[in-house]
């Protein structure tokens, strides 16, 4: 009995100081853990591959940080045993070689992201016009968007600005703000409409930047580039198509 007692006593002891060790390191750890629900986001937006040296993984995989103190979305890289080794114990006082950084490893995650969840996103067309798919007289303006695969279902993210000489008008709300998602399923089509205000139907043409992001079925966003459209009002009754940022002026 009393040998027993000897030995529960230091073993309650440490078992305490463990807890207590373990405590603060949980806590420490729970500061900057990256969200269950990111982690699987991660790991299904690059396919289990290393987001550094791209070999597949499998199990040997962890969702590392870039910066140790922060746990959003876009602090973390999914990295093999490896690569993790490779960049977070690496000396930056060493001679040879050059070590990673944060914008690198970024650009590189993206990259692989990329290349597993760009098959999950259907082609898509959209334009902005008064005639064939959509029949509109301005002040009206007509959109229509499709999704033109046969497989994924898609989400689109459409953003409208328009401007005129220097002025910016007012952001459009609602359906064209950037902040509704429009479900677009395959071969699914919408042809959608806003209208402008008499104020803009005078004088200088009309200009429109149109910026289209794609959420596939991951939840990752796909941005396009922005697409410019001018309609010179008076003397033309379709828009025209503005390839260049820099002529089109309109900024994100
Ligand atoms: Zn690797």
């Amino acid at each position: 009995m009393s040998a027993m007692r000897r030995h529960s006593r230091p073993r309650q002891g440490n078992r305490l100081r463990g807890l207590d060790d373990g405590g603060i390191h949980l806590l420490a750890r729970r500061k900057n853990e990256f969200a269950e629900s990111d982690k699987v986001k991660a790991l299904l937006w690059c396919a289990r591959h290393c987001c550094l040296c791209g070999k597949a993984a499998g199990v040997g995989i962890e969702v590392a940080h870039l910066d140790p103190k922060l746990s959003d979305f876009d602090n973390a890289i999914p990295l093999c045993f490896d690569c993790h080794g490779a960049t977070g114990h690496y000396n930056p006082r060493h001679p040879r070689g050059r070590k990673y950084n944060i914008a690198e490893l970024k650009a590189r995650r993206d990259q692989v992201y990329e290349q597993y969840t760009r098959p999950l996103v259907p082609p898509v067309l959209y334009f902005l016009a008064q005639r064939g798919a959509t029949e509109r007289q301005l002040p009206d303006v007509g959109f229509y968007i499709s999704n033109l695969g046969n497989t994924y279902p898609v989400r689109a993210r459409v953003q409208v600005k328009l401007a005129q000489s220097s002025r910016m008008w007012p952001e459009n709300s609602g359906h064209f703000s950037g902040r509704a998602l429009w479900n677009l399923n395959p071969g699914f089509s919408v042809s959608a409409h806003f209208d402008v205000s008499q104020a803009m139907l005078e004088k200088e043409p009309l200009r429109a930047r149109i910026d289209v992001g794609l959420i596939d079925i991951y939840e990752r966003e796909h941005k396009l580039l922005p697409v410019g459209y001018i309609h010179q009002l008076g003397t033309s009754d379709d828009w025209y198509l503005e390839p260049s940022e820099e002529e089109l002026g309109i900024p994100l």
